[in-house]
């Protein structure tokens, strides 16, 4: 099975090409997604929350506290590296299991998205590694009209990420998402071409097989 991770900063348009990806009919693991999942009622991240922070940081339900650990985190910079060592590891081994189950299960071709790829490590595990990259302005702007936040929150993340030569410099390939949807769409077909993967458009009953197969 070929893994490949899709990354890029805030708003660069790592969501665009992984719903235009499994538009396509490919599977795609989402790490934000698995994340939340991970500190939710019943999840996996929980009993390292529970020995490393204490009861107090788990709801009536099971799940983190959230807004009590955003308070102790944004106020102790130790605790912030306690949640991210502890979170960050068992987001890798779980994603690893998911991987191995979609691959004994059949799967030919499975992306990742994973905000933090770069920052994450473990780099040579992925067979192929697509940075989407849009200029900073594109980025602002289209955070701002998508999530209705001001020009300074969106520079503030932007600062506080790993910067975009140094993501380059570590990517196979690098996607500029400058232009429209469209363009982004041609650039994930000319990169499909690239690595002999089906551009799953061309043949109708592959993506229903696919679909059914989810
Ligand atoms: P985040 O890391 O903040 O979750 P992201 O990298 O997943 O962001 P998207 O959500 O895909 O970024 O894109 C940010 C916004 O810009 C979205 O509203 C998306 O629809 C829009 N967008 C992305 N690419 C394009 C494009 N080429 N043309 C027009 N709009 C775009």
């Amino acid at each position: 099975m070929k893994k490949i991770g899709i990354t890029g900063g805030i708003g660069s348009g790592k969501t665009a090409v992984t719903d235009y990806l499994e538009e396509l009919g490919y599977t795609v693991l989402d790490a934000d997604l698995m994340s939340r999942a991970l500190t939710a009622p019943g999840g996996k991240g929980i009993p390292y929350i529970r020995k490393n922070f204490g009861d107090q940081f788990i709801t009536a339900e099971g799940g983190m506290n959230r807004s009590k650990m955003r308070d102790l985190v944004f106020r102790d910079k130790s605790k912030l590296e306690l949640l991210e060592k502890g979170t960050t590891r068992i987001l890798v081994e779980n994603l690893a299991s998911e991987a191995e189950k979609l691959e004994r299960e059949g799967c030919e071709v499975l992306f990742f998205a994973v905000p933090l790829l770069m920052e994450m490590g473990k780099l040579s595990w992925y067979d192929s590694i697509w940075l989407v990259t849009a200029s900073e302005e594109t980025r602002i702007k289209r955070v701002i009209s998508r999530d209705g936040v001001d020009r300074g929150d969106v520079l503030r993340i932007i600062k506080r990420q790993m910067s975009e030569d140094e993501k380059k410099k570590l990517a196979s390939e690098v996607i500029t998402n400058d232009g429209d949807l469209t363009e982004l769409r041609d650039k994930i077909n000319e990169l499909l071409k690239k690595y002999h993967l089906r551009d799953y458009h061309e043949d109708p009953d592959v993506i229903s097989k696919k679909k059914s197969n989810l």
